[in-house]
């Protein structure tokens, strides 16, 4: 059965597969909700393109890593993946779930999801139960998870994304990983051009949401050099060190319009994905992904914009 799945999920675009036995989860974990009976949690891992994080380093192109690498992946591959499998467990009798992430959809009042527009999230839906995924993610044997909160896989490092099949079928787990990839480096929390992510590896998603969508010139290709001129402290804005509360993140967000939105709201990677992009240059350097490539992700030293274009 696990041989078996594990192929069907390879041939349908996983690139990583992983079982968590459901008593690897603390009796109060929203997957007993959403299926009281469920016996396995099937972790589905997908590559994100290394190529498609090119125009992102380089800053020649930023729609194909949202379209190829963000929209087309969450929207269209996993859940043909997730189903494939759900429609082969139920095909030999057993019951399935499949659980992606809903990018639209959150139960906090007060957050965001920096890679969608945030006045199309509806918050505060605690009706809707949702997944610890990335919890999940690691107790599937996924990855680890890294300092930033992004999961850290052997092969791809932080370039995947993930979802889960939740099961009834009784089958043989997977080991979680034994921590051994992030060194607490900080370099994610350094690469950051809005300084998003604080010095013990929290996010916070308004502040990122804003850089995320472009608000540091120095690292927007896009940006007229009058952007924010209604914003007293448009400088400190622009150079990603303004004050920004969670309202003050919208009043920004409703003056960024650099780059359109993919569908599904999907907005562009303005920040170049940065946090992620310096963690996979780190790994590589290391020596410690096992997936090898021709030649080193990173080609050259980091661009940047003079902020003195923005006086
Ligand atoms: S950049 Fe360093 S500290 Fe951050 S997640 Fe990667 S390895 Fe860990
Ligand atoms: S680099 Fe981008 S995605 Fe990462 S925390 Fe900063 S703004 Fe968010």
């Amino acid at each position: 059965m696990k041989r078996f799945l594990t192929d069907l999920a390879k041939e349908n675009w996983a690139d990583v597969v992983g079982f968590a036995p459901a008593d690897r989860f603390c009796p109060d974990d929203p997957i007993f909700k959403l299926m009281p009976q469920v016996k396995t949690v099937i972790g589905l891992g997908f590559r994100i393109l290394r190529g498609v994080y090119r125009g992102i380093e380089e800053g020649s192109t930023y729609y194909q890593y949202t379209t190829m690498g963000v929209e087309t992946v969450e929207e269209t591959i996993m859940p043909m993946t997730a189903l494939r499998v759900s429609c082969a467990l139920e095909e030999k009798g057993f019951l399935a779930l499949p659980q992606r992430r809903h990018q639209n959809i959150m139960a906090e009042e007060n957050e965001t999801n920096p890679e969608v527009a945030y006045d199309s999230i509806y918050r505060g839906k605690t009706e809707e139960i949702q997944m610890n995924f990335l919890d999940a993610a690691v107790k599937c044997g996924l990855g680890e998870k890294g300092l930033h909160d992004a999961l850290l896989n052997d092969e791809y490092g932080p370039f995947i994304r993930y979802c889960f099949v939740l099961t009834d079928a009784v089958i043989a787990p997977d080991e979680m990983y034994a921590p051994h990839l992030c060194d607490k480096c900080g370099k994610c929390i350094k690469a950051c051009p809005g300084h998003a992510i604080s010095e013990d590896g929290k996010v916070d998603c308004w502040r990122c949401a804003v850089y995320y969508n472009g608000a540091n010139g120095t690292k927007n290709p896009f940006m007229p050099p009058d952007a924010f001129e209604n914003f007293e402290d448009r400088l400190e804005i622009i150079a990603g060190e303004a004050e920004i509360p969670a309202a003050r993140a919208k009043e920004i967000l409703d003056s960024i319009y650099f780059y359109p939105p993919a569908k599904h709201t999907y907005q562009a990677s303005i920040c170049g994905r940065a946090c992620d992009i310096d963690c996979y240059v780190h790994l590589e350097e290391l020596g410690v992904l096992k997936k090898k490539y021709n030649s080193p992700f990173r080609k050259r030293d980091k661009w940047e914009f003079d902020i003195n274009d923005f006086k």
